[in-house]
């Protein structure tokens, strides 16, 4: 193993906290794993071409165009499968559906393409992308640094589950580098944030991040659910591991659960041993939706972000609304945001309506295009107050740490016509003091 190698999952000589599965991480690997009837792409062609293209299973049979859903718990032994269970390839060949399946194959090669990685695997949920990740890429007398506010599930894995599991975790304010590198621990394995924060869309400095990390020797996750690989890479800027809820934004119709982890091959192949005993793998009429949702990411993204600054630059210039949390509006609450890392900044808007909660649930209730419902990243446009959904079990205090205010609605912004959209938000506000937009 190079030192290199050494550093990059933060393990040192003489380190209390040997991790010991390191030496597993040196067998020679490809990248994939594919089959050869699965389509590999150059990972530099376009997102729009990949996003169609990468990954798909074309049937030698039939001539299927398009991957055919696998439907099937086991695959016939042969060569292949006897010599994969000797020489520890079982990530290669069609065994058992836990273990791979084509169609998930097909749609991990999409989103590894689209990430530009080496490698994917397709989960049963965001949550168990998340805790598998956690748990494969620390060990027990290990420390992590995230953010006090990342997604809540998220959150609750790392401070409830993670200290019995013997690792420690410092939670920061992700928009604060200096706070992350204070935090860090000669023990620090691992730092877990997201592009995107949820409700109030602050973006951290993840390139400064990912510099302390790699000076600490430590992985760096980021959970990109919010901006997807469109927007932002973030392993192009010296990430080690990508996780999703592709039930959001990859997916994209509300309609499947399914997570995905993306990186190295090497740190993936221990994440993917990790679901197998999890057993978080995602079933593959799931994978179908999964792949379908995601030949149209880069043309839903275009349409999302550019919605979602159009309906925030409305809002900005209401008098009814008295704040509006959006990165494209710029300003001092995104100066530390290295702007060239990003091609987009998402579909997500927050927005405090004047009056605080009962005016926000009667604004939204008269609201006629979006539904009211948690969630997000679909092709509809969906609103809900954190305050009394995601964030209902902080206390006053809490909220207004972290600066969740009474009247806080987040709208995930969808592919609807921006101007049916705006005119519906028109029509809920209460009217203008001066009745002349
Ligand atoms: C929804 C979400 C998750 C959890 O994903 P599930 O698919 O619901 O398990 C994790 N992170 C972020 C940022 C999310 O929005």
């Amino acid at each position: 193993m190079s030192q290199n190698d050494r550093a990059a999952i933060g393990f040192e000589e003489g380190r209390t906290t040997t991790a010991e599965w390191f030496d597993e991480l040196t067998r020679r690997r490809v990248t994939g794993p594919v089959s050869t009837q699965h389509r590999v792409l150059d990972r530099s062609l376009a997102a729009e071409t990949l996003a169609v293209h990468a990954g798909s299973y074309e049937d030698p049979v039939t001539g299927s165009v398009g991957t055919p859903i696998f439907q099937t718990t086991t695959f016939l032994l042969d060569d292949a499968s006897y010599g994969a269970f000797s020489d520890g390839s079982l990530r290669d060949v069609p065994i058992y559906t836990r273990y791979g399946n084509p169609s998930q194959w097909s749609v991990q090669e999409k989103i590894a393409a689209l990430e530009g990685a080496e490698s994917a695997v397709v989960t049963s949920s965001g949550m168990s992308a998340i805790a598998s990740t956690v748990y494969a890429l620390t060990n027990r007398g290990s420390h992590i640094v995230s953010a006090y506010d990342v997604y809540g599930g998220t959150y609750n894995l790392l401070r409830d589950d993670m200290p019995s599991a013997g690792r420690e975790v410092t939670f920061v304010d992700a928009n604060d580098p200096q706070a992350v590198k204070s935090a860090i621990r000669p023990e620090t394995q691992l730092l877990l944030f997201e592009t995107l924060t949820n409700p109030l869309l602050k973006a951290p400095a993840l390139g400064a991040i990912s510099r302390i990390a790699s000076e600490a020797g430590a992985l760096l996750v980021v959970d990109n659910t919010f901006l997807t690989p469109v927007n932002m890479r973030p392993l192009d800027i010296g990430a080690d591991i990508v996780v999703h809820s592709a039930t959001k934004y990859l997916a994209g119709h509300s309609d499947v659960t399914a997570g995905a982890v993306v990186g190295r091959r090497k740190f993936l192949d221990r994440v993917w041993a990790q679901t197998l005993r999890f057993g978080g793998s995602l079933d593959p009429l799931s994978c179908f939706l999964l792949e379908r949702g995601l030949k149209t990411l880069p043309l839903r993204i275009k349409t999302q972000n550019n919605n979602a600054r159009r309906i925030s630059e409305y809002l900005r210039t209401h008098d009814a609304v008295t704040a509006v949390y959006h990165p494209d509006l710029g300003g001092a609450r995104y100066a530390a945001m290295e702007s060239e890392n990003y091609r987009g900044f998402g579909g997500m808007v927050s927005f405090e309506v004047k009056g605080g909660d009962a005016a926000a649930l009667a604004f939204m209730e008269r609201l006629t295009l979006p539904y009211v419902a948690t969630s997000l990243g679909g092709v509809e446009s969906l609103v809900s107050m954190p305050g009394n959904t995601s964030h209902s079990s902080l206390t006053e205090k809490q909220k207004a740490l972290i600066g969740i205010n009474p009247g806080l609605v987040r709208y995930s912004v969808g592919i609807e016509d921006v101007g049916d959209l705006i005119d519906d938000l028109r029509n809920a506000l209460p009217p203008r003091c001066e009745e002349s937009d």
